[in-house]
């Protein structure tokens, strides 16, 4: 299925570890095959760590922190700034391999391989921008300074479904704060990771200051590193689930953790939406990434006297949908990452229509080759439907009739989840009043994407802690100081 250049593409994603500045194979020749979901056929094969490689990593990260915590803000902004301009030289490459190792058609690799690389950009610009305070004690007996200093080596765990961007969300704000990393990407997707370190090589990174390792055995290979005390931060992105274990492993050792985890977002349209805007605004807050995103709507709460309409126009958009692998023209539905995902899909449309609910469109896994599920619309989804409660992760829209405000707000608030809710209104007033009153991070008034390196992303509730992007990205990687001294 691979042409030349894919092969080629693939022949120069390194397969070993990264560690102290060094490729190498995995400590006993283990190794992992990366797979094509569009294909299942085998692309790659590359080191499998162990834990002794896990430890080796922290090793370098630790090696290489204090020197790195000294550098000028000026020189970690502007190593973030060639590796921005290199992505940007490489950015068919990275599209293309995030395509073949994910599954999402290219159009929106390319979109990915733009939004990482503003994670790049403005943290080279936010290195230098880290400031403390200075100012007299309210009794006017001595001085007071606050500054900030890197927290140190950092472990950072990062999930299949945004490859380059969920790696340069993290890595941007560690390095620009002064601190050094050890990156583990998702077993399912880790040749982007690979290739951006190679690029960071290109760039200038000193020998230490970022460190790879791919594993199968993310768990039994991860825990040693959290619990030793070198460590001083863990920043994960991925399941609620793993997300409350690696909390807990955290716990003895007071590691400082940032923790983007599950969504559950509400998509609300009123009877006063622009219909229009909705519907473009739902194909795509709910297809994006074929489904698979945190961020992506999970329940569509629409009012009931614009309800059939609403189904009607987002049904035909849906049904019109093409399918196939992300490298062929005209894809906008890839396939999912792996058959676990198709399969959860299925129950939970299955689910669905047992409770009452009704298939618009799709509903079905298709035949392989390739792990892929229909675009799917249901509509007169029921009360204690799995898929109200559930992240669905897949290509299903999902649609709850509602009467008035106050029951779109109980509906939208109904889940142990607030990363971020979509609202579609023509009201100021109305749209006001559910930014008071919706349980979530982030919120989309009128859009159906809300991601921007420059915003503060993250959520409350079960969908996490800290924040990634924005000026407050760069406070996850420092620590506070309060200094008191004498009047001079
Ligand atoms: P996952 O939790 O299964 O895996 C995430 C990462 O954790 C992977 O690298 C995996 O190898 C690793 N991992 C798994 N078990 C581990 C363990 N015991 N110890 C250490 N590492 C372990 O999640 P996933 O399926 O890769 O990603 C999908 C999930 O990620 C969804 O729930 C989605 O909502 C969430 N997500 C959240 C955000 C956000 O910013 N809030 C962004 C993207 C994805």
């Amino acid at each position: 299925m691979t042409d030349n250049r894919e092969t080629q593409l693939l022949s120069s994603v390194p397969d070993g570890l990264f560690i102290g500045g060094e490729w190498r194979p995995a400590e006993e020749g283990r190794t992992l095959k990366v797979y094509d979901p569009a294909t299942g056929g085998v692309v790659k094969e590359i080191a499998n760590a162990s834990p002794a490689d896990g430890m080796a990593a922290l090793a370098a990260a630790d090696a290489a922190f204090p020197a790195w915590a000294r550098t000028a803000p000026r020189e970690r902004a502007e190593l973030l700034r060639r590796a921005f301009d290199l992505l940007q030289e490489r950015r068919e490459e990275f599209a293309l391999l995030m395509t073949i190792e994910m599954g999402k058609p290219l159009a929106e690799a390319r979109g990915e391989v733009a939004y990482g690389g503003e994670f790049l950009r403005w943290f080279s610009e936010e290195a230098s921008r880290v400031q403390g305070r200075y100012g007299p004690s309210p009794e006017g007996t001595g001085r007071m300074i606050v500054s900030q200093h890197p927290v140190g080596p950092c472990f950072l765990i990062t999930p299949w479904n945004f490859p380059l961007a969920m790696a340069t969300r993290k890595i941007a704000p560690a390095l620009a704060a002064g601190c050094t990393v050890v990156i583990k990407p998702a077993e399912l997707t880790p040749l982007t990771t690979l290739y951006f370190a190679k690029l960071l090589e290109d760039a200038g990174l000193p020998a230490g200051v970022v460190n790879v390792f791919t594993t199968s055995t993310s768990g039994a290979v991860s825990e040693p590193v959290i619990r030793d005390p070198r460590l001083r931060k863990l920043s994960f992105t991925g399941s609620t689930q793993v997300g409350r274990t690696l909390l807990e492993q955290s716990a003895q050792g007071i590691l400082r953790t940032s923790m983007e985890l599950g969504g559950n977002a509400p998509f609300i349209v009123f009877d006063d939406a622009d219909l229009d805007r909705a519907v473009d605004g739902a194909m795509l807050a709910k297809f994006r990434n074929i489904g698979q995103a945190c961020t992506a709507a999970n329940r569509f709460i629409v009012q009931r006297s614009v309800v059939d309409e609403f189904a009607r126009r987002v049904t035909e958009r849906v049904a019109a949908m093409k399918i196939g692998r992300g490298t062929e023209e005209g894809v906008t539905i890839g396939p999912l990452i792996d058959d676990r995902a198709v399969a959860k899909a299925a129950a939970l449309v299955q689910d669905a229509v047992a409770r009452g609910a009704t298939v618009r469109t799709g509903g079905s896994a298709i035949e392989g080759p390739g792990t892929f599920y229909e675009p799917t619309v249901v509509s007169d989804v029921q009360a204690g439907s799995d898929i109200l409660r559930e992240e669905i992760f897949g290509p299903v829209l999902a649609i709850v009739p509602f009467d008035d405000e106050d029951d779109a707000v109980r509906l939208a608030n109904d889940t142990e989840f607030g990363l971020v809710s979509y609202v579609f209104t023509e009201s100021l007033a109305r749209g006001q009043r559910m930014i008071e009153r919706l349980e979530t991070g982030m919120m989309g008034l009128n859009v159906g994407v809300v991601s921007n390196a420059a915003a503060p992303f993250g959520g409350w509730k079960s969908s996490g802690l800290g924040r990634e992007g924005g000026a407050e990205g760069i406070h996850e990687y420092l620590q506070t100081k309060y200094t008191l001294t004498p009047n001079p």
